[in-house]
């Protein structure tokens, strides 16, 4: 049952891989949010659903990304 998710990181490293580019970058490229795996990607790697639970911390994190100041 597990394994359906199992490319999908642990919601407690979103922060990390947020700071990562590596992997913001390959979650835009396969198109897959990297925590649920939603299709619906959006430019800071994540859906729409997983950017709303994301925390302040986390926010800050994704904002370069979403704002277009990091790019691919
Ligand atoms: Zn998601």
């Amino acid at each position: 049952m597990r394994r359906y998710n199992s490319e999908g990181i642990d919601r407690g490293d979103v922060l990390l891989a947020l700071n990562t580019r590596e992997r913001v970058r390959l979650a835009r490229r396969k198109g897959r949010c990297m925590v649920c795996l939603s299709p619906n990607v959006t430019a800071a790697g994540l859906c729409e659903g997983c950017l709303a639970t994301l925390t302040d911390d986390e926010l800050e994190a994704a904002r370069p990304w979403i704002e277009g100041r990091e790019v691919c």
